[in-house]
């Protein structure tokens, strides 16, 4: 561990370049200065406590550098740092803190103890500060490393303190900033402890799959893709949620850039792209997402708790964090199939996408612009790539080639691809396919509906009837056709297409059912998105109907044509995969 630097009072024309801006205004924003200088300090064991929301202590040891006693005293001065020193410093600032007031502000409005000892001396120093007076300085034994323990926040300004939330709401920031530095920094063991009871204590040394596991699990894992793209200088790594996993507001979104949590309107932006075709507006994607590019690129100096940040080049940044998710979700354009006019792909294709994330061993090549389907007999050749028309359709698509092996237990299909087996279950699969091929129906307004050679008429409860009542154009929109027949009855005499054989009054009734459910959540799209999920579900084969070779194939082609072949509309997989190395594994045979 390399040894503290010495801290310098910064000058006064530093001082000035530096945004103010009040750093402390609640127990959060206490906890999040005091991890980044614990980690900023290269701490890989950090301990946090927290009593009555952070009102009564709010106390961070770890396991850093530490500091001697005359660093010790400096670092509570306002404009004390060690981690720049003048103007220019600022552009290439690398470490979490640099404008050296956080300690000095915490210090002013609480009960403060600070104990630190570097590895090097024997002994370490405690300082003793309330409401920004020194009490007591003295010698202190204890591990290298620093130790603060912030108590009464706020205790001599009742103002400020009358402006603390409930505890309960106060610990769910905590919680909050806890959760975002864990994620920033999965290498660091970190232990949670509110009033004396261990809420988390994640290992040190993990990987960002390991600490998401620990801190989501599996479940939600599952639901997640790895991103790894590089353009240039720049590289975004992290995970991307499948649309299954999407959210009502941005809270599961967490954006790194540099190794600090910060976000940047262009991101939102970039985000919304690259969802494009697979959200529904108001629906936000699950991300934990990376940013890494040199310091001088980014500006971290607009805004004083450092949240925002400015891109020197915020084309470069969006344009990367589009392609870079497009290719985890496995949608980005099909440039490697040679489609006249596309841009050829800077980076190679990360095929691994579709694979379940814990599970992706040796991945499918996306190499082959085709999927043809043979049901016996030797993979093909590559397709020619100016076979533009089906390339475009068939490169998102999960395998190059596959051969149906056959149906087994009744219900799950099961192929052969180049580099592996695949278990699909054909009503998951089927659902998705319906669901987008309705979805790009009702959102293009080209539903294609057919009228029934005897109507049916429809009665439904109450509550049901009141809001199909409501949303009859959007309903006619979707291809029903449809009229009130009085009493909460209502006349059927078309249906959508593509929705094909299926009752008129289990449609419709199930459609109302979904309205009354998703009504409460509100929108419009996220309404059509339900109900056509719903009515998809409704249509899609039945998990124990038995299928032909040939619809088998059929719904194969289908599925790896869909934008997102690997869960149903309601994020249940549709295939799950088996690399043949995983195998040869299981056989002994590696
Ligand atoms: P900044 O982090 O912006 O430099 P702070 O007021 O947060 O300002 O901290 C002042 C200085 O105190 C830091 O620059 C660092 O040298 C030292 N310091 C603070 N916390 C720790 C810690 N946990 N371990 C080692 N040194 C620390
Ligand atoms: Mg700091």
């Amino acid at each position: 561990m390399p040894g503290p630097s010495p801290i310098r009072l910064l000058s006064d024309a530093v001082i000035n370049k530096i945004a103010a801006g009040e750093v402390v205004d609640r127990p959060a924003s206490v906890l999040k200065e005091l991890l980044e200088n614990a980690l900023d300090a290269g701490a890989t064991r950090i301990t946090v406590e927290i009593v009555a929301g952070g009102r009564k202590l709010i106390a961070v040891s770890d396991d850093g550098s530490g500091m001697d006693r005359d660093d010790a005293l400096l670092s509570i001065e306002r404009h004390a740092t060690s981690k720049i020193r003048d103007v220019d410093d600022i552009e290439d600032v690398a470490t979490l803190g640099f404008r050296g007031e956080a300690l000095a502000a915490i210090a002013a409005v609480s009960q403060f103890t600070l104990t630190t000892r570097t590895a090097a001396m024997e002994g370490g120093t405690e300082i003793t500060v309330a409401g920004g007076k020194i009490q007591d300085v003295r010698d202190a034994g204890g591990p290298a490393g620093t130790s603060i323990r912030v108590r009464n926040l706020f205790f001599n300004v009742p103002a400020r303190r009358k402006f603390l939330r409930s505890e309960p709401t106060e610990l769910s920031h905590v919680r909050q900033t806890f959760l975002v530095y864990a994620l920033a920094h999965p290498g660091a063991g970190l232990i949670l402890r509110v009033d004396e009871r261990e809420v988390w204590r994640l290992a040190a040394g993990a990987t960002l799959e390991q600490r998401l596991l620990e801190l989501f699990g599996a479940e939600q894992v599952g639901l997640l893709r790895p991103v790894d793209f590089r353009a240039g200088e720049l590289r975004l790594h992290g995970y991307a949620g499948l649309p299954s996993l999407s959210r009502g507001d941005r809270s599961d979104q967490y954006f790194f850039i540099n190794g600090r949590p910060a976000g940047a309107p262009l991101l939102h932006f970039a985000l919304s792209e690259a969802y494009h075709t697979l959200l529904p507006r108001g629906r936000y994607p699950v991300l934990y997402l990376f940013l890494e590019l040199p310091p001088g690129q980014v500006d971290v100096n607009v805004h004083p708790a450092k949240k925002e940040v400015r891109f020197r080049n915020p084309g470069a940044v969006r344009d990367a964090v589009i392609e870079g998710l497009r290719r985890a979700l496995g949608t980005a354009p099909a440039a490697a199939a040679g489609i006249p006019g596309a841009p050829a792909p800077s980076a190679a294709p990360a095929p691994e996408s579709w694979i379940p994330a814990l599970d992706r061993e040796r991945p499918p090549a996306f190499a082959y612009p085709r999927l043809p389907m043979i049901p016996s007999g030797p993979p093909p050749a590559p397709a020619q790539p100016a076979d533009a028309g089906p390339a475009q359709a068939a490169a998102a698509g999960p395998w190059a080639w596959c051969r149906v092996v056959g149906q087994v237990g009744g219900l799950y299909v099961v192929l052969e691809t180049p580099d592996g087996v695949v278990l699909m279950d054909p009503h998951a699969a089927h659902e998705r396919v319906l669901f987008e091929r309705f979805m790009k129906e009702v959102t293009g307004h080209r539903v294609n509906s057919q009228g029934l050679l005897a109507p049916e008429t429809v009665a439904l409860l109450p509550a049901d009837a009141r809001r199909v009542r409501e949303q009859l154009d959007l309903l006619r929109d979707m291809g029903f056709g449809l009229s009130e027949f009085g009493a909460d009855t209502f006349l059927v005499d078309a249906l959508p297409v593509c929705l094909g054989n299926v009752s008129a009054a289990a449609l419709l009734a199930e459609v109302a059912n979904t309205l009354e459910r998703a009504g409460a959540r509100g929108g419009t799209e996220r309404w059509a998105e339900e109900a056509v999920a719903q009515a998809a579900c409704k249509t899609a084969v039945k998990a124990r109907d038995r299928l032909e070779p040939e619809e088998i194939e059929e719904l194969v082609r289908a599925l790896a044509a869909t934008s997102m072949p690997y869960t149903c509309p309601h994020g249940r997989p549709t295939v799950i995969f088996m690399s043949f190395g995983e195998l040869h594994r299981k056989f002994g045979r590696a």
